[in-house]
């Protein structure tokens, strides 16, 4: 069986410090058809998560480099909101650097309004803001990573801001993750992650509609194209989910 995506876009996708991972993940992303990539640098490839600045600027100086080497390859600054100089480096690698949106991880939930000058920024720019987001279903410290309804306090904040809540499959519950967010038109869900319950992608359109699910690997390539080509939705709604919304939200 061949695999054609027809001109994706990977809405959720890191790189590694190790060129090889990358090259070869650009690759296999050429023959499946996608086309774009949101990438920014592997958290756990950080010292922790609240990575200190000059890290950070590091990390986001080899994701440009990135970008400028392979022309798929579209910026997501990752931002420490705890660094002093937060605000300043989310603005620069947008608009020194190209950069395409803002990666939030797990250094504060984004229901904490010191958040709020960086997603000013971004709504500035006019550039979508990817929150790490989950609702764990087995006990779990960990007290900074966002929540649904995190996203929901920041999404009513903020009802200019385009906010992708990350890999609703990435290891919480999804059908509880949707359910938050429904009410919410400036939120968005990307599909990554390595759950591979049958139903995810078709709870997500049925309760959100086609218009704000968006396809991501968050680099699990196989799980991500599996997921979508086989969801039991409309070729409409997975042409929208691939690529078309994903274009919208760019203003493209
Ligand atoms: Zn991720």
């Amino acid at each position: 069986m061949v695999i054609n995506l027809g001109g994706a876009v990977d809405a959720h996708t890191h790189c590694y410090p190790d060129m090889s991972i990358n090259e070869e993940m650009i690759r296999l992303s050429r023959i499946l058809g996608i086309e774009q990539l949101w990438v920014s640098y592997h958290p756990y490839s950080m010292s922790g998560f609240k990575p200190p600045s000059e890290e950070v600027w590091r990390a986001n100086e080899f994701v440009y480099e990135l970008s400028r080497r392979f022309k798929e390859v579209k910026g997501f600054v990752h931002v420490n909101p705890l660094n002093q100089d937060a605000v300043k480096m989310t603005e620069f690698f947008i608009r020194e650097r190209g950069f395409i949106g803002v990666k939030l991880y797990r250094a504060v939930r984004v229901s904490r309004r010191i958040v709020d000058p960086i997603i000013e920024v971004a709504v500035e720019n006019n550039v979508p803001i990817l929150v790490h987001t989950a609702h764990r279903l087995y006990p779990t410290s960990r007290p900074n990573e966002s929540e649904p309804d995190d996203i929901k306090s920041l999404a009513l904040r903020f009802p200019k801001a385009k906010i992708i809540m990350a890999h609703i499959t990435g290891g919480g519950d999804w059908e509880y993750a949707v359910s938050r967010v429904r009410d919410l038109p400036n939120v968005y869900v990307d599909i990554g992650g390595s759950v591979v319950d049958y139903g995810s992608v078709e709870e997500a359109v049925r309760v959100l509609g086609d218009d704000r699910v968006l396809f991501a690997t968050d680099t699990l390539i196989s799980a991500a194209v599996s997921r979508i080509i086989n969801a039991d939705i409309s070729e409409e709604s997975r042409i929208k989910i691939l690529r078309l919304n994903a274009m919208r939200i760019l203003g493209e």
